[in-house]
């Protein structure tokens, strides 16, 4: 690919229409300012403004309040994104062509970034009755080897098969028995779990399932950093092979901390060219790249500039 750049921004803004079912996203698509919206073309304060004038009809047409919520949530990210768009656009147009250009990228992405899920440095963990107990801690050996290769410090929690999780998946289950993952992933991003003013406390949901993904039934993980959501797809004999569980489960990590590509995705100039990486579609290996690693330290860095919080541990080892 010429411009690496490109690919990452596209990843990075939210899809706002993503966890409507197809009708609904019709009812939605019915709309100009939506189109025009999530072609780039309106100010997301117009695109707000529209969607508050038309809250009414848009329920009578069947969307509900809180699908409206989530709209506007994900509206109010993108003009976040918007406002660093020139900035990055300057990186876009150097094509990252060196190491350095690749780590100016990621703070700036970081610093401005506003997902909140991170906030209170805490990761859950869960699995459903029919998966094998043994399963959770190879995930957990997983997630915990990454973070612990970065510096980075969060809680992983064990939940083994708490009731909320199970009544999240079920709703999230299709007729064909696969689970929808944005649809999961949305229910645990409003949940009153998260939310300080409902007694919760903010945290990313991990959630290891006996049911193919919808997405592909070839898939073995699914992730997405902005909702703090991660699912992990062990269908029965899949639940034999632990040492892979444990690759898919730490390259979902490299997701769950924002890296939102493969790496085979995108070039860079100036790093060496890998045989394997954590993070090739495949999970064929353990080993992150200095690249990849270098995004995600960067990244963070970035986050703890804009946040004013520690997300390192104080004693960082440097490979
Ligand atoms: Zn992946
Ligand atoms: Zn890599």
């Amino acid at each position: 690919m010429g411009s690496g750049g490109e690919e990452v921004i596209k990843i990075l803004f939210p899809r706002i229409l993503d966890h409507l079912s197809e009708s609904k996203k019709r009812i939605m698509l019915t709309y100009p300012f939506v189109k025009l919206f999530m072609a780039g073309n309106l100010e997301p304060s117009i695109f707000l403004d529209d969607l508050k004038s038309f809250e009414e009809d848009l329920i009578k047409k069947g969307i509900s309040k809180q699908e409206i919520e989530s709209i506007k949530n994900f509206a109010f990210k993108e003009a976040t994104n918007r406002k660093v768009f020139a900035e990055i656009n300057s990186f876009r147009q150097k094509s990252l062509n060196s190491p350095q250009d690749w780590k100016n990228y990621w703070r700036i992405v970081g610093k401005y970034d506003k997902t909140k899920w991170y906030e209170e440095k805490e990761i859950r963990v869960y699995r459903m009755p029919n998966v094998n107990a043994s399963v959770l801690p190879i995930v957990i050996s997983g997630i915990k080897e990454l973070l612990d290769e970065l510096g980075l410090d969060f809680d992983i929690r064990n939940f083994g098969t708490h009731p909320s999780i199970i009544q999240q998946v079920n709703l999230s289950t299709m007729t064909d028995g696969k689970l929808n993952t944005s649809k999961l992933f949305l229910i645990q991003f409003d949940e009153d779990w998260r939310k300080n003013e409902k007694g919760g406390k903010q945290h990313a949901d991990v959630v290891i399932v006996n049911q193919y993904l919808a997405d592909s039934d070839s898939f073995w993980g699914g992730t997405i950093f902005q909702y703090g959501g991660m699912a992990i797809s062990v269908l029965n004999q899949r639940q034999r092979n632990l040492n892979f569980i444990k690759n898919v489960a730490k390259h979902e990590t490299a997701h769950l901390l924002g890296l939102g590509y493969h790496h085979d995705q995108i070039n860079v100039r100036g790093y060496p060219s890998v045989r394997d990486c954590l993070t090739f579609h495949r999970c064929s290996s353990l080993i992150i790249c200095q690249r990849c690693r270098d995004a995600i330290v960067a990244f963070w860095e970035g986050i703890q500039e804009g946040t004013g919080k520690r997300f390192f541990k104080r004693i960082r080892i440097i490979k």
